[in-house]
Formats: structure tokens, C-alpha cells, sequence
């Protein structure tokens, strides 16, 4: 059997990407050395330049050491330099992702080179699960976005959104709980958009898990505020809710967010937060720094509007020029020091936010044990904080209550018997 090598880069969807393309492989067999590989699958991101040449070095680097083998070239930068690659006889093959499911077949009857872009409106059939430990499981539930931020690439390269179908997500869950899997992670490219092509919504879709048997607590990988309607609203006091949601934000400022074409604009972005927060939800957010058009004065007023918005945690990105997007030829742009700097104070001001509400919420903490040795262990509480466990038994993927934890800098820490 020959042997395949999967190198794969990027964000999560692309790391789930690759498990569907492991679990369509029948005649190959899958090698984690690339030197022993006759096939080394490149799953790549394009998300911004950088990326790119690190796919590409890998590429080149590959034909070096490894000059047998066959390079095949997947995920989102198929569809940005797939074409080029190929032409430049940089990789043998190139696959879209509408053919990540083909990928046997591909490999099996392809001994010439190929170039198989596919189209961006499939959706894989297979739905893919991944676990930390034994009891909490992402699900990826959609593929693609329908907004166009002008800083991005992703809806060009991985198309709209489209939904699993909501029978096919259940009866995963239902296995994977019948399982012992107490924790699930929606997740995918807009997972707030789930259900619009469907006849259902991310509430209807919740709703119908947690009648599931086993079903305990509940995640979702991230929202955009405008996704946040009233049927959700009335979810958020259910118990099987984490009380930690990440909405996407992504600026403070309502200029940048223009600038940006965001969907969300502050004076709502900061009704909604404050209303999710007077539920006891802990609240995370995804912000970049150091966009085209973000002068001194926007970050003061920007930075000032952070300080009253009741976040605890935050994804700092600082921006990060991605050709073919409305941003790469955006002026003035904003030196990376600068956007640097901005980064550490944005995460600086939220660390101390964080450490507050922990002070607030450090009792009967409902923690998912993931890890841990020699009597120490780690989990998150349903706050989304990272709780650190001393005890004498092995409390790996098992659930413990914590009365009251002793609040650290960076984490909360409690003694368990
Ligand atoms: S919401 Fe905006 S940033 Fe997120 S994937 Fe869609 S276009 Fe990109």
C-alpha cells in the first residue's frame, strides 16, 4: 500500500478538513514520517501573504528532500494559488475542497498530473467530530460565509454558507453521548449563520441537542452580534448553555468597522453585550488591530469603548495584509510596532477585565477535567476560564464541582478530594 503524508495548516476547519480526507483514504495507508511518504497531502490556509509563503516554503522544501514523492495540494490555498502552483509544476496535483471526499479515488487513478478545483457550493457528507480526552467534542455543523469583511479571504476561497443537515448533526450527538461525551463545540467558518439554508437557526438546532441524553453543556465556536436573535436570547438561561459566549466584534470603532464592512456597529454591539453579560455570561470577542484607517484618534476612542464593554476574554489579531481583498490596497496603513503595541494594551486591558469577573465568578464552578498528571489537572469552567486542580484521584475527562476557587493572576485553582 503506498503511504500518505498529511501536512496541514491553518485554522480548525482546516485540521477537520484533513480528518475527512483520513477517513476516505481505503487503499492507502496513512504514515505520520513525510520522508517514508509516496504521497504528501498539503491541506493549506490562505487566511493572509504570510500564509502562503509558509505553504509554499513548505512545498519547495518538500521537492527537495523528498523529490519521489507526489505533492498534492488542498484546502483554501488550492483555490488562491492552486492554478499558478500547478502551472509552475510546483505540485503534481491540486484538489478543491468539493473533492476532499473523492480523495481515494483521486489518488487511486490519477498518475498524471491533475488539476481538480471542484466548486464552492458542496457540502461534505461526512461530519466530523474531533475530541479532547474522552468527553467533550467539537462538531463542525456549516461550511462558509455570507458576509464579505474587507479584510478577508475565506468566503472566496471556501464560498457561502451552507449548512449539515440538522437530522445528520443530531444523530452524531447522539452517538458521541451515548458515548460518554458530555461537552459539544459547534463549530465552522460562520457557525452563527447554521440553519439559514436549512428552514432552521442555530436556536432551533440547540434546542433539539440538549434533549439529546447526555447532552450537558453546550458551546457554540463564535457568533456575529447580528446572529444573536431573540429565540437565542431565550436560550441563554438554560443550564446546558456555557455561560461564556464568543461574539465577534472584530472593532470598537464604528469608522473601522465601515472601513472593515462589518455587519455590527457599536451602539448595538454594546446593548447586546451588556444584556448577555446581566446573565452571568462570561464574553469573549475576536478584535484586530492595526487595520488600514486606524489612526491615533480612532484607537483612543476605540480603546476608551473596550474599557466600558463587558468582555473577558479577547482573540487580538494584529491585521496582516491578504492580497485580493478590498484591505490590501487600503491607505494609511499602520506600522506593525505600533499595531503591536496596540495588541498588548487591548490584551492587557481584557486580562484585567478577566481576573475581575473571575473574582465575581469563582463559586460552584462546573469544570470538565481535560488533562493532567502527577495529582494535577486542568479544565475550563463553564465561564470559559481555565481552572487548575490539585487531587489525589484521576479526574481526567470527569466532571467536578468546585465550590469556591482561589482566584490566580492567570488562572483559577482549587483542591479537589
Ligand atoms: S464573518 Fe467576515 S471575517 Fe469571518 S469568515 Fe466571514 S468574511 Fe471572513
Amino acid at each position: 500500500m503506498k503511504k500518505v503524508y498529511f501536512k496541514t495548516f491553518g485554522c480548525r476547519t482546516n485540521q477537520f478538513d484533513t480528518q475527512v480526507m483520513i477517513s476516505k483514504l481505503k487503499d492507502f495507508e496513512l504514515t505520520m514520517n513525510e520522508e517514508e511518504a509516496d504521497v504528501i497531502m498539503v491541506n493549506s490556509c490562505t487566511v493572509t501573504n504570510g500564509a502562503d509563503v509558509s505553504v509554499r516554503a513548505y512545498i519547495n522544501g518538500q521537492s527537495r528532500k523528498n523529490p519521489n514523492a507526489k505533492v498534492i495540494l488542498a484546502g483554501c490555498g488550492s483555490h488562491s494559488k492552486g492554478e499558478s502552483l500547478f502551472e509552475d509544476k510546483k505540485v503534481f496535483g491540486v484538489i478543491g475542497h468539493s473533492e476532499k471526499e473523492k480523495i481515494n479515488e483521486i489518488l487511486k487513478f490519477n498518475d498524471k498530473p491533475f488539476y481538480q478545483i471542484g466548486d464552492l457550493e458542496h457540502i461534505d457528507s461526512t461530519i466530523v467530530e474531533e475530541f479532547v480526552g474522552k468527553s467533550r467534542a467539537f462538531i463542525k455543523i456549516q461550511e462558509g460565509c455570507d458576509f464579505r469583511c474587507s479584510y478577508c479571504i475565506i468566503p472566496s476561497v471556501r464560498g457561502n454558507a451552507r449548512s449539515h443537515k440538522e437530522d445528520d448533526i443530531l444523530l452524531q450527538i447522539e452517538k458521541l453521548a451515548s458515548n460518554g461525551f458530555g461537552e459539544f463545540i459547534l463549530t465552522g467558518t460562520n457557525v452563527g449563520s447554521y440553519g439559514q439554508d436549512q428552514n432552521s437557526s442555530m436556536a432551533k438546532l440547540l434546542k433539539r441537542m440538549s434533549m439529546i441524553r447526555g447532552v450537558r453543556r453546550i458551546r457554540i465556536g463564535s457568533l456575529e452580534p447580528i446572529q444573536i436573535d431573540d429565540e437565542f436570547k431565550e436560550l441563554l438561561s438554560e443550564p446546558w448553555m456555557a455561560k461564556h459566549l464568543h461574539i465577534a466584534l472584530q472593532h470598537t470603532s464604528d469608522k473601522m468597522l465601515k472601513i472593515m464592512n462589518r455587519r455590527n456597529e457599536f451602539h448595538t454591539d454594546i446593548k447586546l453585550l451588556e444584556e448577555i453579560a446581566q446573565k452571568g455570561y462570561g464574553i469573549g470577542t475576536d478584535y484586530i488591530v492595526g487595520h488600514p484607517g486606524e489612526d491615533e484618534n480612532v484607537w483612543s476612542e476605540a480603546i476608551e469603548r473596550v474599557k466600558v464593554l463587558p468582555l473577558t476574554h479577547v482573540h487580538s489579531f494584529s491585521y496582516s495584509k491578504r492580497d485580493n481583498t478590498a484591505s490590501a490596497t487600503m491607505k494609511p496603513e499602520i506600522k506593525g510596532n505600533i499595531a503591536k503595541e496596540r495588541h498588548r494594551e487591548l490584551t492587557a486591558l481584557i486580562k484585567a477585565k478577566n481576573l475581575n469577573f473571575r473574582n465575581l465568578h469563582n463559586q460552584n464552578l462546573e469544570v470538565l477535567i481535560e488533562q493532567g498528571r502527577n495529582g494535577i489537572y486542568h479544565g475550563y469552567d463553564q465561564y470559559f476560564n481555565k481552572v487548575e486542580v490539585t487531587s489525589h484521584e484521576n479526574l481526567t475527562s470527569n466532571w467536578i464541582m468546585i465550590e469556591k476557587a482561589d482566584v490566580k493572576n492567570d488562572k483559577n485553582m482549587a483542591i479537589y478530594n
